[in-house]
């Protein structure tokens, strides 16, 4: 369990996890839409990327050229 960074709801399940290199990866989905990876190394949570404070990207794809 581990609360949405944006509306700080408890959000009680990842949808998705992963190991990424050294970290395990846990993908959460909020209901407020807001979605977020947490990173975790060694048991401990390391650092989240958000979608609401653009550090996490998503269903943003980038345009080619300018
Ligand atoms: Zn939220």
């Amino acid at each position: 369990m581990t609360k949405c960074p944006k509306c700080n709801v408890e959000v009680p399940k990842a949808s998705k996890d992963w190991n990424y290199g050294v970290f395990h990866v846990e993908l959460y989905k909020c209901s407020c839409g807001n979605q977020f990876r947490n990173y975790f190394h060694e048991g401990k949570l390391r650092f989240i990327l958000s979608a609401h404070n653009k550090s996490l990207p998503v269903g943003r794809p980038r345009k080619k050229g300018t």
